[in-house]
Parts: C-alpha cells; sequence; structure tokens
C-alpha cells in the first residue's frame, strides 16, 4: 500500500515537473517567436469611413498570419484641441511597416516629417483604400502613394494611371481625380505574377463588394501596378494594387477595402497580408502560402470573423427607367 502510494505520489511529481518544464519550454518559444514577428502600425481617428469598424478587421488580417505583431495609433479627432494633436505623436521609426486606414485633417508638421524621413529612410508603408483620399497637399504624401483621389485632385495633381493595352499608362486629360460607380463583386486580374505580392495567386479571381475605385490622379512617378479591374463607370483597367518606392522605402497601396465585408474577403486578407511584409522586408515569406479558400476567377470568397461584418451589405442600386 506504502509503496504504492509513494509510487503514485512521485509519478505525480514527476508529471507536474514535465508540465512545468514544457510549459516554460512554450513561454520560451513564444517569447522567441513574439521577437521574430514584424512590428506593423496602424494609424486611423479619422476616415469617412467607419474606421472603428474597420480597423478591427485590419487587425485581424495581420495578427492571423501569425507574421506580424500588431499595434494601432488613433489620431485625434476631427476639430480636436491643439494640445490633443501635439500629445500625437507615433514613434514610426519602431516599426517595420505603418499601416494607414486613415483619411482626414492634416498631421501636424513635426509629425508628417517624422514620416517622411522613416519612409525615406527604409520603413514600409501600406495604404489601404481611402487613406489615398488623405492629404491632396502634402506632396511626399503624395510620392509615397503615387496617386490619389477626392480632395480636389486634379490635372495639376498629375495624371490619370491605369493599364492600357496591358501597360501602365498615364493619362494627362483634363478632369477630376477619383470616381466610382455603385459598389459591385468584380474580378481582380493580376498585370505582374512575378512579384512576390502576387507570385503563385491565380491571375483573376473574384473580389467581394467593394467600391472600385477609378480616374485616381497623382505624381505616379516610381509605381508598378500589380492588379487591375475594368471600371464599370470609365471602361479602362484601373489599378486596384500597386508598390512604389520612395527613398528607401517600400509602399503597397491598395484601394480595396471600402467596409469591413469588402475587407472580409480571402483575396483582400492574402494580398494585404503579403503586401505588408513585402512593405516591411522587401519580400514575401512567412505569408506566402496560398490558401485552399482563395477565390476563383468567379466565386468570391468571404473569410468568417465572429461578429461581422457589422455594416449591412448594400443591396444593388435599382435601375432608372
Ligand atoms: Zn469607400
Amino acid at each position: 500500500m506504502l509503496s504504492g502510494f509513494n509510487y503514485l505520489h512521485n509519478h505525480s511529481t514527476m508529471k507536474r515537473r514535465l508540465l512545468l518544464a514544457l510549459a516554460f519550454t512554450f513561454a520560451l518559444a513564444s517569447i522567441s517567436h513574439a521577437a521574430d514577428k514584424l512590428k506593423i502600425l496602424i494609424i486611423d481617428g479619422q476616415n469617412n469611413h467607419n474606421w472603428k469598424v474597420t480597423t478591427p478587421v485590419l487587425q485581424n488580417i495581420f495578427d492571423s498570419s501569425g507574421a506580424f505583431a500588431v499595434s494601432v495609433s488613433t489620431a485625434p479627432p476631427k476639430d480636436a484641441p491643439k494640445e490633443e494633436w501635439s500629445a500625437w505623436h507615433p514613434k514610426f521609426s519602431d516599426y517595420s511597416v505603418v499601416v494607414s486606414n486613415y483619411n482626414g485633417a492634416d498631421w501636424p508638421e513635426a509629425v508628417q516629417k517624422d514620416f517622411e524621413t522613416y519612409v525615406k529612410s527604409g520603413g514600409g508603408f501600406v495604404s489601404v483604400h481611402a487613406a489615398n483620399n488623405s492629404f491632396p497637399k502634402w506632396k511626399a504624401y503624395n510620392d509615397m502613394i503615387g496617386v490619389g483621389g477626392w480632395g480636389g485632385r486634379n490635372e495639376t495633381s498629375g495624371p490619370w494611371l491605369y493599364v492600357k493595352e496591358g501597360k501602365l499608362f498615364r493619362d494627362p486629360v483634363a478632369g477630376g481625380g477619383g470616381a466610382h460607380g455603385a459598389q459591385h463583386e468584380f474580378v481582380v486580374e493580376i498585370q505582374n505574377s512575378e512579384h512576390p505580392i502576387t507570385k503563385g495567386l491565380p491571375k483573376a479571381w473574384m473580389h467581394a463588394k467593394d467600391e472600385l475605385y477609378s480616374k485616381l490622379r497623382g505624381p505616379a512617378e516610381n509605381v508598378e501596378i500589380l492588379t487591375a479591374s475594368k471600371s464599370d463607370l470609365t471602361s479602362e483597367m484601373e489599378p486596384n494594387m500597386m508598390v512604389l518606392n520612395y527613398g528607401k522605402g517600400r509602399v503597397f497601396h491598395t484601394t480595396l477595402g471600402h467596409a469591413d465585408y469588402s475587407m472580409l474577403d480571402r483575396g483582400f486578407y492574402l494580398t494585404t497580408q503579403r503586401g505588408a511584409e513585402w512593405a516591411a522586408t522587401g519580400d514575401v515569406k512567412a505569408c506566402a502560402a496560398v490558401p485552399a479558400d482563395f477565390p476563383t476567377a468567379d466565386k468570391v470568397s468571404i473569410v468568417t470573423l465572429e461578429g461581422y461584418p457589422q455594416t449591412p451589405t448594400p443591396k444593388p442600386k435599382p435601375v432608372d427607367k
């Protein structure tokens, strides 16, 4: 009896020690794993879109890849007092890549200068959807994003950029910058399948309901178009994913992502993960695997995220008679 008890006692102690050792090993492994992750900073706080709903989706996009350690910096609201703005000064240089989900008031000059220095000296930048509506007068920002829309943009902002006969085309025609028709699902077509962001993806896939940004204008220098979609509005192949260089920095610009339901799309997930990894490192390794549920040319692939989408998907506009 006694020896049996001892045996059991020793056995359970050993088991506990083993479990402790295992837990310790896992803790160490997760610490070193966290250190390997790319630090990514999402900027929000103002947008003519519902950033409070879309930022958590962006967080999930980066988190779920396993490649990033995600932080968010929320800028002061519209018409915030000066003191609030002076207290907002993200330390961009702490991050490998900065993602903008921001479209609003000009950042304080000191923040603008820091951001320029950050990208110029090799920092990564990702511009999502209406982030390209922001800052029409900030020259360096427009050089980074290449093209943008609205905010008074027109031919003086630069040419209208699209794909013509399979090649990047800068159209100097006069007119406003930025337009889109009613939201709909549309086919995204790869223009360069050799780039790390698009490598291994189907040539064309169906994207979830979104705005098809058209007539984007800007300096359009140091830009390469990775994907484009035929616009229902202009009948041109309008760019929706672009890569740019600004100094030593890399920029990934996606015009997709109007609402949470537009982002909850496997194609948007993967290309945004890859775009951010490329902007941070110049290559795509951690996010290279193409998931089995990647969309096809005629079928959208919706990502499931608990509690989402929060925004009701708009019905098609009734056709005028
Ligand atoms: Zn939009």
